[in-house]
């Protein structure tokens, strides 16, 4: 079964053609979310790339609404980039390199221009989810994941010194991070109708602002399993993204 639907637009500078997917709507029941609110389905991120690096001119360009006549569903008679080749600018997720690259095109993109606050948001919020994924599930890190049988103790050792490696990563790029979060935080706070629900609580536990996030959740009006974990977490004065459903 296809679980992605596929499209296909141009390159507004060279017109090149490149094929996008979107996963197929009944299919995000199946997905995982974590706290900082990533959601991935089969390891592929859910939330649609905007910002797109063209593999053949190397011009960038927002995809900002994906309509006709810009794209379109029907596949054009000519060569097309797939997916693979332009979706998260060719990089690999396989290793800590890859993960770096990535922060960094998000920085590159940041830096290059000045946008309207919903698309530095946006930018923003990836740039967050690409930080936390040197470290996201370091739960794995635990020796039960490999006597649970869920891995080989070779896949579980190479993803563990991954982990590893990439919390010291994570914690060496700290500084960054948090600016990111601060700004984050400010252009959410200014335009309320962008934020996702209870992503401020998230954003101040993940600053280790712990106790303006209790503060947050005491006043939201249903204890999901979410906030009790998010609860639990800032009491513990833990700031790691965590997995909340999978
Ligand atoms: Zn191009």
């Amino acid at each position: 079964m296809l679980k992605f639907d596929p499209y296909y637009f141009q390159c507004p500078c060279c017109q090149a053609w490149l094929e996008g997917r979107n996963l197929k709507s009944e299919l995000v029941n199946e997905a995982i979310l974590y706290s900082d609110g990533k959601i991935l389905y089969d390891n592929l991120i859910t939330t649609p790339q905007k910002m797109v690096l063209c593999p053949s001119c190397g011009h960038s360009f927002w995809v900002e609404r994906p309509e006709e006549p810009f794209i379109t569903t029907e596949k054009p008679p000519v060569a097309v980039y797939s997916w693979n080749t332009w979706r998260f600018y060719g990089v690999s997720f396989t290793n800590n390199q890859g993960k770096l690259a990535l922060i960094k095109h998000y920085q590159y993109f940041l830096k290059k221009s000045s946008y309207e606050p919903k698309k530095e948001i946006y930018l923003r919020r990836l740039l967050w989810w690409a930080y936390n994924d040197l470290h996201r599930n370091f739960h794995y890190i635990r020796w039960k994941y490999l006597f649970n049988g869920f891995m080989s103790y070779g896949v579980w050792s190479a993803y563990r010194r991954m982990l590893l490696e990439g919390e010291k990563l994570f914690l060496k790029n700290l500084k960054d991070f948090n600016a990111n979060l601060n700004r984050l935080l400010v252009l959410l706070e200014k335009h309320p109708e962008e934020q996702v629900d209870l992503e401020l609580p998230e954003i101040h536990r993940e600053l280790r602002q712990f106790e303006t996030a209790r503060a947050i959740l005491d006043k939201a009006s249903s204890r999901t399993h979410f906030t009790i974990e998010m609860i639990k977490r800032s009491k513990w004065k833990d700031s790691r993204v965590f997995m909340v459903t999978g």
